[in-house]
């Protein structure tokens, strides 16, 4: 039977590249296991509050140092495609809730192992699918049910940020401190609707220590005036935000001027200023005191505009010009011809400070000022860096608690009831499933087991201990304090995560083993 007829049968063909790799049964599934392990390993140490940073060196020679685990995977060049759908567990954890991505790996690396396990056991791979499915909804439950009802006021929000910035690099500050400011971020764009992220940026500068960081009630722009002759501070300021272009028309540049003597010439010079002129003359016109323009500007508009005592900005992005926009009420105008009064938003003031080699223009209290920028400040570029990052994770958490479902307590405590729910709810089902189920219980225990030792502390005792107390108390977590750690009760501790930090976990990593579990053949192309 030709190729063609079989085609037209509808059967599919496959034809196989004589480079072609392929991997199957067992063989396939345990190297699958095993590259998946490896990646989940490379972040567990990482985990909490005394967990390690990494060094990631690019070829370039670019260095990150950071403890974030999604970074560390997102950095890391990983090839093995079994091992890169641990690194997007870690990517769809930092999209969906912004923190837990080492929580969600080392997960699903766990799941993994207990799965090759259960595989040598002959259990087949579909039964372990079902068992972590029907264990992932129990470990669900038993979220809902360690979630704290208490009111969100700003103390437990304060606490959910110091929780998800501790073992950060934060520099010479204290987390406490950040998370404050974070928690005032996030009450300043919070409506009935919710909490508007996007309107809280956050933006770092080297120079000063850490300590440094303060909230902005508005905007920074990384622009330099144009001219060294313009204010360098305005109060109550309007501000123009320009979408265009203030210099000579292309048009009139490709014209072919005929010019056959000196005063053809310089009339076409004067009519090229006069059109420039015409430009800084309509901006002052329409008491413009700060105008960002997202263009170009000719030097002699820049000029003009200095003269009449305007400070201007040119090439500044389009985000940081809607954000302008957004804060001092502006309209974003793209031609200058109908400008009004009407297009101009205000601020209480306009400043530009120089650090270092850089100027920073703050654009605050604007008349709609809705939008926040949270300053940090580090010593060197690293440290402002990982504080981004952990601010970051600090202001996704916070959201989070008050968007997405409260707070659960923090330090292994939710995973010590996830656990021993699981274990409870066993003794009803049949089957080999049991096994599958009781697996995915010894693999939520790695969190808690890793907590222990990144502390330092003997997991198993640890983890033994934290049982008898859980059963006794009801919540039981391994507090990190100074170069030890306590089995004690995190809330009291205020050591508390977003319950949506959990949740996702459970399903990402769940979704990824199993998913990695029922591969039996791998055909890759070379
Ligand atoms: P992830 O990337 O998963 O967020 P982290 O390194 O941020 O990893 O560690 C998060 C874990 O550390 C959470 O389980 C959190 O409850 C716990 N944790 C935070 N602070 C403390 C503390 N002081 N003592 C014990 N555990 C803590
Ligand atoms: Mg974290």
């Amino acid at each position: 039977m030709s190729q063609q007829m079989r085609q037209r049968r509808g059967q599919p063909l496959f034809i196989l590249n004589e480079d072609t790799e392929r991997t199957r049964g067992k063989d396939a599934q345990s190297s699958n296991i095993t590259a998946g392990k490896a990646v989940a390993e490379s972040v567990r140490t990482t985990l909490g509050p005394r967990g390690m940073d990494k060094m990631l060196v690019s070829d370039s020679g670019d260095v990150v140092i950071t403890n974030d685990g999604a970074t560390i995977l997102q950095k890391m060049d990983i090839e093995h495609p079994a091992a890169q759908m641990i690194v997007e567990v870690a990517e769809t954890q930092e999209e969906e809730v912004g923190d837990g991505t080492t929580t969600a790996s080392v997960l699903a690396g766990q799941l993994l192992a207990q799965a090759e396990d259960l595989v040598e056991d002959d259990i087949h791979p579909t039964t372990i699918v079902e068992g972590y499915r029907e264990a992932a909804r129990l470990a669900l439950e038993a979220i809902d049910e360690v979630t704290l009802t208490d009111e969100l006021d700003d103390e437990l929000l304060a606490a959910v940020a110091e929780t998800s910035m501790t073992g950060k690099g934060t520099g010479d500050i204290d987390a406490a401190a950040l998370a404050e400011t974070i928690v005032a971020a996030v009450q300043q764009v919070r409506s009935d609707d919710g909490v508007d992220r996007d309107a809280i940026t956050i933006r770092t500068q080297r120079g000063a220590g850490a300590s440094a960081t303060e909230l902005v009630q508005g905007v920074i722009s990384e622009e330099e005036p144009l001219n060294d002759d313009m204010p360098t501070r305005v109060d109550d300021a309007s501000v123009a935000v320009l979408d265009l272009d203030l210099e000579v028309r292309e048009a009139e540049i490709d014209a072919e001027y005929d010019i056959t003597n000196v005063d053809q010439l310089n009339a076409a010079i004067e009519a090229e200023e006069a059109e420039l002129r015409g430009y800084a003359e309509s901006i002052a016109e329409a008491d413009v005191d700060v105008a960002f323009v997202t263009g170009d500007v000719d030097d002699l508009v820049a000029s003009y505009l200095a003269k009449e005592g305007v400070l201007a900005f040119d090439s500044v992005d389009d985000d940081e010009a809607s954000s302008i926009a957004r804060a001092t009420g502006a309209r974003t105008v793209g031609t200058l011809n109908d400008f009004e009064a009407d297009d101009l938003g205000n601020a209480e003031v306009v400043r530009v400070e120089s650090f270092g080699d850089d100027d920073l223009a703050f654009i605050e209290g604007g008349a709609a000022a809705e939008t926040v920028t949270v300053f940090a400040r580090g010593g060197t570029e690293h440290v402002a860096d990982e504080l981004e990052r952990a601010l970051e994770d600090a202001l996704d958490v916070v959201t989070a608690a008050l968007d997405a479902g409260g707070v659960v307590p923090g330090a292994g405590a939710t995973e010590v009831a996830i656990s021993d729910h699981i274990r409870t709810s066993v003794a009803s089902v049949q089957g080999r499933k049991q096994l599958a189920i009781e697996a995915y219980a010894d693999a939520i225990d790695v969190l808690p087991r890793t907590l222990a030792e990144n502390t330092g502390m003997d997991p198993i005792d640890a983890l033994v201990e934290l049982r008898s107390v859980h059963d006794a108390e009801g919540r039981a977590g391994l507090i990190s304090q100074g170069q030890s750690g306590d089995v004690g009760d995190p809330v009291e501790y205020g050591i508390l995560d977003p319950a949506a930090v959990k949740r996702e976990a459970v399903e990402s990593a769940t979704e990824a083993a199993t998913m990695i579990a029922r591969i039996d053949d791998v055909i890759s192309a070379e």
